[in-house]
């Protein structure tokens, strides 16, 4: 089975096996040094001098976990939408009481410095700033080291869901001034659902002793005491830390420039593929991501019916849409070769055949 959703992401053989141990001790030595060596590397990937939290749940949790820990209730946030997620960081932060701008931008394109820089001048009260870093329903990687050195020019707090970018897209943490950056152990990762990550800068400590949102599950003061112990708060998900640590191990192997590059290719494959089969992309190209494509649906086409008709006849599981747009999607991150996605563009072509949508390859 061709699995190319962007997450949860296929598994390399060896991370699959290393699931089939036996439980242990979670507050033993043996999970200790899983943990240590396992945030040791993942701050690597991160590239930053601050810490990286593991948390047991997914995603969404870390994004959660990051509004409750750093804002309080009435706190102004400025939050750039271009897409489902976008919405999504507002709406926790609205639900946990922020006062929250959104600054939106079309779909498919990318968020524009000079109406943040206006925003930001607009209303000097906003204090924190939330941003996806490559927006999952729309395909599109937003600027994220020009959007930060705007944002640090207003000397605010910058969160950054980077959930299906880091460890895939270019995102190094401190040298970018990203305060907190989160992701999920099902994207670019290699392993399955069940881990999320935050990356906490200085500043985002001192936001985090001042705030006073309520939070218990996912204080990050409790992970971090935790943390310094080899342990966590509350039971962890024992096998996705084994998974981690061999996924790990094999992305250090292959190295982060070379993780990279791969991206960069199997993105640039998946754009070409699409485009030479007569498909036009949903993202603006000078913001298509690397992890992610988003293809509009040929018209008179019923979405339902292609996807069905890839996996039942071709083993191709692609995405369906995120939101209102007519789009199918190809997940493109962690376990994935250039190879993977000429299959997906194979069977895409026989599939609109099938369906009469083209008639010949082209
Ligand atoms: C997948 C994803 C999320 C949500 O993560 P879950 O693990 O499904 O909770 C949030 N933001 C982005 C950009 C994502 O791709």
């Amino acid at each position: 089975m061709n699995l190319r959703i962007p997450g949860p992401t296929p598994c390399p053989p060896q991370v699959l096996e290393a699931m089939r141990k036996q439980m242990i001790d979670h507050r033993g030595k043996e999970f200790g040094q899983i943990m240590l060596q396992i945030t040791a590397r993942l701050k690597e990937f991160y590239q930053t001098k601050g810490d990286v939290l593991i948390l047991t749940g997914s995603g969404t949790g870390s994004m959660e976990a990051a509004v409750a820990n750093t804002l309080s209730p009435g706190d102004k946030v400025l939050s750039i939408c271009n897409g489902t997620f976008g919405e999504r960081f507002a709406d926790i932060a609205e639900t946990f009481g922020a006062s929250v701008t959104r600054l939106r931008f079309e779909l498919g394109k990318g968020a524009e410095l000079a109406v943040v820089r206006k925003a930001l001048e607009a209303d000097p009260s906003i204090q924190a700033v939330t941003i996806t870093h490559n927006e999952t329903s729309t395909g599109v990687t937003n600027d994220l080291e020009s959007l930060s050195a705007v944002v640090k020019g207003f000397d605010k707090f910058l969160m950054v869901d980077a959930i299906s970018s880091m460890g895939c897209i270019k995102l190094p943490m401190d040298a970018w001034g990203c305060d907190v950056v989160l992701s999920g152990s099902q994207k670019g990762w290699m392993v399955p659902p069940g881990l999320a990550f935050v990356g906490l800068s200085q500043r985002a400590w001192d936001a985090v002793a001042k705030a006073k949102m309520p939070r218990f599950y996912w204080d990050f003061k409790k992970a971090k005491s935790n943390a310094e112990k080899g342990q966590t708060p509350w039971t962890p998900a024992v096998p996705i830390f084994y998974a981690l640590a061999v996924s790990l191990e094999l992305m250090a192997q292959e190295g982060l420039p070379n993780i990279l590059a791969r991206h960069e290719r199997v993105g640039k494959a998946a754009r070409e593929g699409a485009k030479s089969l007569g498909l036009t992309l949903f993202a603006d190209e000078r913001y298509a991501s690397n992890t992610v494509t988003a293809i509009n649906t040929p018209a008179g086409v019923d979405v339902d019916k292609l996807l069905a008709i890839l996996r039942d006849e071709y083993d191709t599981i692609l995405a369906s849409s995120r939101g209102e747009m007519e789009v199918f999607r190809i997940g493109h991150l962690g376990f994935v070769t250039e190879e993977d996605i000429e299959k997906v563009i194979e069977a895409l072509q026989l599939a609109l055949m099938s369906m009469g949508v083209i008639t010949c390859s082209t």
